[in-house]
């Protein structure tokens, strides 16, 4: 990507270095929601759980970041800037008003409105304080573990993130939590898909309009944005872990999937195309 010079957002709040423990027990609504957001990738919403729940302790470290470390942070908040602007402008054009999510970064693990998180849970989207919980070395790991690198990737991590935000300020994120709760776990799953396939859209559609405006993407860069959404598909990650696939578990999409939600996005920039939850399950 192409981002020299690009302005950075101030949303981002930066824990790195802090180790703090979180002052907030999770009800069961709470638990519901963060099932639904976190964004899965050998993350288990049970390690959130399991984690202790300490009173508010919080202890500062002397933290320096390595350069690469400062690169990427400024990565991550040029992107989210660029989320910001593109939101904003669509959601004009309907007449809303887009109010941004907050961004933490953080080191090892930190409190949320969603219950305590760690590394372990990757990437996640907290519609109780409408925050972005990232910490950073994800990243390194996508590209050693998932083979998943390359900086668009990362962009679309981001943008996948805020396209969840999207969801909670236009209503879908709670509407779905709703009708979960009368569904089978079977039927639940398939909605989640839905719900983190048009998030996949929605990081596309940020890519099409940053693009258009700033010429950022370069030679390479989509294609490693779908190689990522392939790699973190439930099918290949389940065969990585257990050598077969149980597709009724699925909860993101499988790899064709979300490549293809993505490079929807990324082709139309028209939201309009992006309502998983109009199409049969079995055409999505
Ligand atoms: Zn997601």
């Amino acid at each position: 990507m192409r981002l020299g010079g690009r302005k950075m957002s101030d949303n981002v709040e930066d824990r790195r270095g802090k180790r703090s423990s979180g002052k907030m027990s999770l009800g069961i609504g709470g638990t519901i929601i963060l099932g639904i957001i976190i964004w899965v990738l050998g993350g288990d919403p049970a390690s959130f759980l399991s984690q202790q729940i300490a009173n508010g302790v919080t202890s500062e470290q002397t933290y320096t970041p390595t350069d690469e470390e400062e690169a990427m942070t400024v990565f991550a908040k040029q992107v989210l800037k660029g989320t910001e602007e593109t939101w904003t402008k669509i959601f004009e054009q309907k007449g809303l008003k887009y109010i941004p999510p907050k961004m933490v970064l953080f080191s090892g693990a930190t409190y949320s409105g969603c219950g305590n998180a760690s590394s372990a849970t990757g990437p996640f989207y907290c519609p109780a304080d409408q925050t972005v919980y990232i910490d950073l070395s994800f990243f390194k790991e996508m590209e050693t573990q998932l083979d998943a690198g390359g900086d668009f990737a990362y962009a679309y991590v981001i943008a996948h993130e805020v396209g969840h935000h999207v969801q909670y300020l236009l209503g879908t994120l709670s509407k779905v939590q709703q009708a979960q709760q009368k569904m089978s776990q079977k039927e639940s799953n398939q909605l989640n898909i839905r719900l983190e396939l048009q998030a996949d859209f929605y990081a596309g559609i940020w890519a099409y309009h940053d693009n258009k405006d700033y010429a950022s993407l370069e030679e390479g860069d989509i294609e490693e944005g779908l190689n990522a959404a392939s790699q973190i598909g439930d099918d290949r990650l389940q065969m990585k872990s257990q050598g077969y696939t149980v597709p009724d578990s699925f909860n993101h999409g499988t790899s064709a999937q979300r490549s293809r939600w993505l490079k929807k996005g990324l082709e139309t920039g028209d939201v309009s195309h992006g309502d998983t939850f109009a199409i049969p399950y079995s055409q999505l």
